[in-house]
């Protein structure tokens, strides 16, 4: 580390955002300046296909604290977070996503609890605006069901809008599962936490970048890295299964001992085997997740690729704390592989 570091840094994902970055290059831009602090933004372009990449290159052309790290493709949101905090420099670590719902102007909050010694500040949202009904009422169940199924204390209601320490930061480096759920996995880590809450904004421009089938993604991601709670459901499953079908072999013995049985039990075939091979399925499919996990843990292919980096300092990539073989960055091209 050659020179000294910022207080601030703004980790902010960017994917398809063309419409809303230059407001928020505004709004940054009168946030930062009045704040008082030394600051540095780290943008991190993940796989945009529209102007996105075009627009922050130029921005940070003129802005030597604006960087620009730019994947070699879509990753998903988590990981470009990862990326971020993998390269922020901050004594503190905001967490900002890029389409303005998350108001740069909360952060001043943030940084006063982190003053008074808490080394992660969440967001909670108070109310949300311009968010469907499903989104809310799915939130709310998931955030419930998830704090149910854990060991641990995870904020309800919180996204990924949050100010971490450079303790935290550096911890979270060194956890590198591919399918990352990080408001979990920050919950995980524990140290001193609080909160201050906000109202969430609605976007800016553009739609949500977060479709129903990504969002139920991340919801499996979620559950399924911090418990083995659906494993268990399988053996439940399957012994409820076998005692309905002891039940009915016994009932069955005893028509064909007693000789009244008059066309043996076709219904009693069909529903024992819709039965079985049904839980059959389910228990091998959620056999099947963990497994593919695990697969992918053992392939140890870096959780991201960078096409291109923007004023970073030269020659220096700091690499996590991590077992050999699992740096963060890698250049080259990666495979299809969706998350
Ligand atoms: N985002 C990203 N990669 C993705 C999807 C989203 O970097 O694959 C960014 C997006 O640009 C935004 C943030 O993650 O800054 C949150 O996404 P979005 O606002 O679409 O989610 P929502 O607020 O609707 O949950
Ligand atoms: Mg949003």
């Amino acid at each position: 580390m050659t020179e000294t570091r910022p207080t601030l840094s703004v980790v902010i994902p960017v994917f398809n955002e063309e419409e809303t970055i230059p407001e928020l290059d505004r709004r940054l831009r009168a946030f930062l300046g009045e704040l008082g602090e030394s600051w540095e933004v780290v943008f991190v372009d993940d796989g945009s296909r529209d102007g996105s990449a075009r627009l922050l290159q130029a921005l940070a052309e003129q802005e030597p604290r604006y960087k620009l790290i730019s994947f070699g493709r879509n990753f998903g949101h988590q990981i470009a977070i990862t990326a971020g905090m993998d390269r922020a420099e901050g004594e503190a670590v905001v967490v900002m996503d890029a389409d303005l719902q998350d108001p740069p102007e909360v952060v001043r909050e943030m940084l006063a609890r982190w003053r008074q010694g808490y080394d992660v500040v969440y967001a909670v949202r108070k109310r949300r605006l311009g968010e469907t009904w499903f989104k809310r009422l799915s939130a709310l169940i998931f955030y419930r069901l998830f704090r149910a199924l854990l060991g641990f204390d995870v904020v309800l209601d919180a996204g990924d809008f949050r100010l971490m320490s450079r303790p935290v930061v550096l911890t979270l480096r060194s956890l590198r599962e591919r399918h990352r759920f990080i408001r979990g996995l920050v919950g995980w880590i524990g140290f001193r936490q609080a909160s201050v809450t906000y109202t969430r904004q609605e976007r800016f421009a553009g739609v949500t970048k977060y479709p129903l089938r990504k969002m139920l993604g991340f919801a499996f991601d979620g559950i399924t890295s911090f418990s083995a709670f659906p494993l268990r459901v399988a053996t439940w499953l399957g012994a409820l299964a076998a005692l309905l079908a002891f039940g009915v072999g016994a009932w069955a013995l005893y028509v064909k001992l007693e000789g009244t049985s008059a066309v043996p039990g076709w219904t009693t075939i069909m529903i024992l085997v819709a039965l079985g091979s049904s839980a059959q399925l389910l228990v091998v499919g959620i056999l099947g997740a963990y497994v593919g996990r695990i697969y992918e843990e053992v392939q140890r292919r870096p959780l991201y690729t960078v096409a291109r980096e923007i004023n970073f300092a030269a020659g220096e990539a700091p690499r996590p704390p991590s077992p050999p073989g699992l740096s963060a960055a890698a250049g080259g091209t990666s495979e299809g592989k969706t998350t």
